[in-house]
């Protein structure tokens, strides 16, 4: 390949797929391709999927319509572009795609993103190519690392993979037909990519992973090693000033978990800890190997561990055979831990798992219904946790430009978006903030005290 040519990657769903993105376009770097945020200009547009939902896979086939209408205008000025999809769509419909949607030229499954260049060369040469096997080479081994200025570039937090797939087989998911059994990287590699990150200005790294808290990649020392003791050992690497991991099962959650929240003042003080239903029928029935009081005991252990911890969920309402008593105790498990945010989900079936074929499946309206009173009470529950930090100091992580000028964008422990008069030259640096006022999508704050730049940083500058 010869010459800039752009590449356009659109990622869906969550952050796993976010990081997958990224190291596409680093694998397609070396070849000459740069990112474009345009897709119509692009030579090679990826639709990055998700399939969690099924609304989410009727998105991807809407939005292969549209890049197809960019398609026939590039070929009508005499321009090739090649359209490709990859993530959990593909690796779930393989073929199927082409088969529907005739401007798709390439296929690619979640675990065969190392070989896209040689894809891609095969599809531009007119072959329609569908690749959706889970090869038994290493494909974080495989894949090319970023160069400092991409990684500078993204800004100053990351996200890391550190383990993928997962063996929980909860009715409900199709993770474990998508993305596999459970996968973990060796705590080398991870130590090595965050290194990386962190001399090219990255401040905050997030482990990722569909189970990350299942983490046992080999250790330094030769024996299989826990997500306690990774974050142990990256909160070592100089440069690193915050620590996230997500997503977590309450199951997988062990008791040096607990005490790395208690020992690490890097590993933030906020977790996503899904519960899907405070039922324990429901529970049962979706084969989440937790109920309602082991959560709950979690979450007070942790608590006890680090008492300013924040906890926010995924929910899952309207699963078949669910009734307004199992939906109340739902809401009632809400009402005793008291969340900071959660993700709220109208039960989707999804073919090949086993709820889709469960009896009692409950109506639509019944769940939109439920979802409305959710959602309800987890909005009353972020307002009053924003509204709690009033004239308080946090520590915010100063990430970029604000919307004004003269103002810096960055975010508290919690996640929370923070608006702060401050000089560029911060960017990059954690800085105590008083939270003077809250607004809808952010809160708005001012140094709490003269803080001297310049930025840690590369980044920064
Ligand atoms: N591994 C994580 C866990 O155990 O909770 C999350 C995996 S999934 C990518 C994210 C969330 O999507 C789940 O926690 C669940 O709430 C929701 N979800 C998964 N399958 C669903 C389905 N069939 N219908 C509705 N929501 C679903
Ligand atoms: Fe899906 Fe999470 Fe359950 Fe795994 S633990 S099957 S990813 S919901």
């Amino acid at each position: 390949m010869s010459g800039a040519r752009k590449v356009h990657i659109k990622s869906f769903g969550c952050q796993m797929n976010v990081y997958d993105s990224q190291r596409m376009a680093d694998t397609l770097a070396p070849g000459g391709f740069v990112e474009t945020a345009h897709p119509e200009d692009a030579d090679v547009v990826i639709l990055n999927t998700c399939h969690i939902r099924e609304k989410a896979a009727e998105k991807v086939y809407s939005e292969i319509g549209r890049i197809r209408v960019m398609k026939d205008e590039a070929a009508a000025q005499g321009r090739k572009m090649t359209i490709a999809v990859a993530g959990c769509v593909a690796q779930a419909e393989g073929a199927e795609i082409v088969r529907r949607a005739k401007a798709v030229d390439l296929v690619v499954g979640s675990q065969n993103y190392h070989r896209l260049p040689d894809m891609l060369a095969r599809a531009e040469n007119g072959e329609r190519v569908v690749d959706t096997e889970f090869p038994a080479d290493d494909k974080f081994a495989a894949l090319a690392a970023p160069a400092r200025a991409q990684i500078a570039k993204r800004g100053i937090t990351a996200f890391v993979t550190v383990q993928e797939g997962c063996d929980k087989f909860c009715t409900f998911c199709v993770v474990p037909y998508t993305r596999g059994a459970e996968v973990s990287r060796s705590v080398a590699a991870i130590v090595a990519e965050v290194e990386r990150l962190t001399d090219a200005g990255v401040r905050e790294v997030t482990l990722i992973g569909q189970n990350v808290n299942g983490y046992h990649g080999l250790g330094e020392d030769g024996a299989p090693s826990t997500l306690g003791k990774l974050l142990r050992r990256l909160a070592r690497i100089p440069g690193i000033a915050r620590l996230r991991y997500t997503t977590s099962h309450s199951r997988d959650m062990d008791e040096d978990m607990v005490a790395a929240h208690a020992d690490l003042p890097e590993l933030m003080p906020f977790v996503h800890l899904p519960v899907q239903s405070g039922s324990d029928r429901m529970l049962a029935a979706m084969n989440r190997r937790h109920t309602a009081r082991t959560y709950l005991d979690l979450v007070a252990r942790m608590r006890a561990a680090r008492p300013d911890l924040a906890f926010s969920s995924d929910f899952i309402v309207g699963f078949p055979g669910e009734t307004e008593e199992d939906f109340r105790a739902t809401l009632d498990l809400i009402e005793t831990v008291g969340f900071a945010g959660a993700f709220t989900f109208a039960y989707s079936p999804r073919p090949g798992t086993p709820a889709a074929d469960m009896d009692a499946q409950v109506p639509d309206a019944e769940k939109s219904e439920r979802l409305q009173r959710l959602q309800a009470l987890i909005t009353a529950q972020q307002r009053r946790f924003n509204a709690s930090f009033a004239g308080k100091r946090l520590d915010v992580l100063l990430e970029k430009p604000g919307r004004l000028s003269g103002q810096l964008a960055g975010k508290t422990p919690y996640l929370q978006a923070v608006q702060v008069m401050a000089p560029a030259s911060l960017v990059g640096q954690v800085v105590p903030v008083t939270i003077t006022e809250l607004g809808t999508n952010s809160l708005f704050g001012e140094l709490a005290e003269r803080v001297e730049g310049p930025a840690l940083s590369a980044a920064g500058a």
